[in-house]
């Protein structure tokens, strides 16, 4: 019995030690299997966080430090600067200088400069940010200068003696918490100083600010063309000797959700200047391709559209491409469709705008050139593009209140028409414009005095209750 007991006592005991033995093993197992995966949780956060170029940190690494390492207490003693690298340049001249050398170099360079509490980051290709504390304002324009001039040192100067790196430099706000914004502020702002001579720009918060404004706009045009927010009106134009309807110009409104309908001149100045206005020409071409193809199979189907395009679009490389994307899908006749060479905006690319003019002319469109004798619509235009129309601007049409500029007017006529192009006055708004205008050799006539822009919904009830 005794026996008995000690057997069992020394078989619970080699249990109990052996329960013991496996519990440490597995804590000693799973201790090790943690630290292996903290270690490939830390290995793979430093890979999201790495530029493996430079070795230095990027983007999401600067944005983990913007809301780590800087509090709301420290915001103000902060301040960002945006740095880039002119890469148009350094290709063109620097051919001893690769880029890779110039990049890997600047950011050893600006990785010395980092002090306690400070971080910099490749942030882009050719961008750097970085963030550096100093308590006076003289203090941190003096780092930047001896950091940008170290920077410069890369560079062998040559006789060009163009900058390289520019920068943008801006003081933290208290509400400045908005890494994303703020990058992309100081990234728009350095667009003001980009090729020019002058290497840095101390932006101030109303600089820094009015940007954010245009953000914001930004981001409303993307959701209004998602949303369709934007619409087709049409302004009908007349033949001056039956004055019967024969066009209608395409003109876009925004009816925005808060502020309601918003006229072009609204939108279109920002539109171009953040490069999304070539969204809303192609967008208003295809609106206008729909309604001529819903109009070739009825009795409306003589009435040609005319579209404006920005000359910002017309070159554009892959101009032709998407037009013929668009239109490929419709059948009615191209001429009726009038492509209008707006005088916004000088082209990025004289050459390239007249072969897409051209193309456009091969594909059957008719072209119109549109203000003439304002802005950047000058004479030459004339021979440069394969032109049918010409639009005289408005402003032409108040000058022949004057002996001058009727002459002037009547000049312009004689002058299109001896290079086989038809005329449209602009603007004919008043009984005294029409009777004018009426008594010239111009073939046809738009203006508030015929038409206003009308949502083209309510076009064709228009036309069936004009009566010449
Ligand atoms: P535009 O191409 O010169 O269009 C004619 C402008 O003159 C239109 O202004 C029209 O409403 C206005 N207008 C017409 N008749 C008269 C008149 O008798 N008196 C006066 N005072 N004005 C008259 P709107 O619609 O405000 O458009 C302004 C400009 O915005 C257009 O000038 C055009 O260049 C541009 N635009 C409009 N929609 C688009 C578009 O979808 N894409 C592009 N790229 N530009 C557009
Ligand atoms: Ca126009
Ligand atoms: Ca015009």
């Amino acid at each position: 019995m005794l026996k008995d007991f000690i057997g069992m006592e020394s078989f619970y005991k080699s249990a109990l030690i052996s329960a013991v033995l496996l519990c440490v093993v597995l804590i000693v197992v799973c201790a090790f299997l943690g630290k292996k995966l903290k270690n490939i949780e830390i290995k793979s956060k430093i890979k999201e966080m790495m530029d493996y170029e430079t070795g230095i940190g990027n983007l999401n690494y600067f944005k983990h430090n913007f809301s780590h390492s800087i509090s709301d207490y420290s915001r103000n003693f902060y301040y960002v600067a945006y740095i880039v690298i002119n890469s148009n340049y350094l290709q063109l001249y620097q051919s001893d200088s690769t880029f890779t050398d110039v990049v890997n170099n600047a950011a050893a360079i600006l990785s010395k400069s980092v002090k306690h509490n400070e971080f910099v980051a490749r942030i882009s290709e050719t961008g750097f940010a970085f963030a550096f504390r100093e308590m006076d304002v003289s203090d941190a324009k003096k780092r930047i200068n001896e950091l940008m001039e170290e920077l410069s040192g890369l560079i062998v100067s040559d006789e060009n003696n163009k900058s390289v790196f520019y920068t943008v430099v801006y003081n933290l706000d208290a509400q400045d918490d908005n890494c994303e914004l703020l990058l992309f502020n100081l990234r728009r702002n350095c667009s003001r100083i980009f090729g020019t001579e002058n290497q840095v720009l101390f932006c101030d918060s109303h600089s820094i600010h009015s940007v954010l404004e245009e953000k914001k706009t930004i981001d409303s045009v993307i959701s209004g063309l998602e949303n369709n927010e934007f619409k087709l009106y049409l302004q009908f134009s007349v033949d001056n000797k039956t004055k019967k309807i024969v066009s209608a110009e395409a003109l876009s409104r925004w009816i925005h959700p808060e502020q309601g309908l918003l006229p072009p001149v609204k939108y279109i100045g920002v539109l171009s200047k953040c490069g999304l206005i070539s969204e809303l020409d192609y967008y208003m071409f295809e609106m206008v391709c729909k309604q001529l193809e819903k109009w070739s199979r009825t009795e409306y189907n003589s009435i040609s559209l005319s579209c404006n395009f920005t000359r910002i679009t017309i070159s554009e490389d892959d101009f032709i491409d998407k037009l013929v994307n668009i239109c490929d899908k419709y059948t009615f006749d191209k001429s009726r469709l009038i492509i209008e060479i707006t005088e916004d905006a000088i082209e990025k690319n004289h050459k390239k705008a007249m072969n897409n003019i051209s193309e456009c002319k091969k594909l059957g469109f008719c072209i119109a050139l549109d203000d003439l004798g304002s802005g950047y619509t000058s004479l030459e235009n004339l021979c440069d593009y394969p032109i049918d129309i010409v639009k005289i601007d408005r402003d032409i049409l108040l000058k022949t209140i004057e002996p001058k500029g009727r002459k002037l007017f009547r000049g312009m006529i004689a002058l299109a028409h001896s290079l086989n192009l038809k005329v449209v006055c602009e603007g004919v708004e008043t009984l005294e414009h029409n009777e004018f205008v009426t008594g010239t050799d111009c073939d046809y006539l738009q203006g508030w005095y015929y038409a206003k822009a009308i949502p083209v919904e309510g076009s064709e009830e228009f036309i069936d209750n004009y009566n010449p």
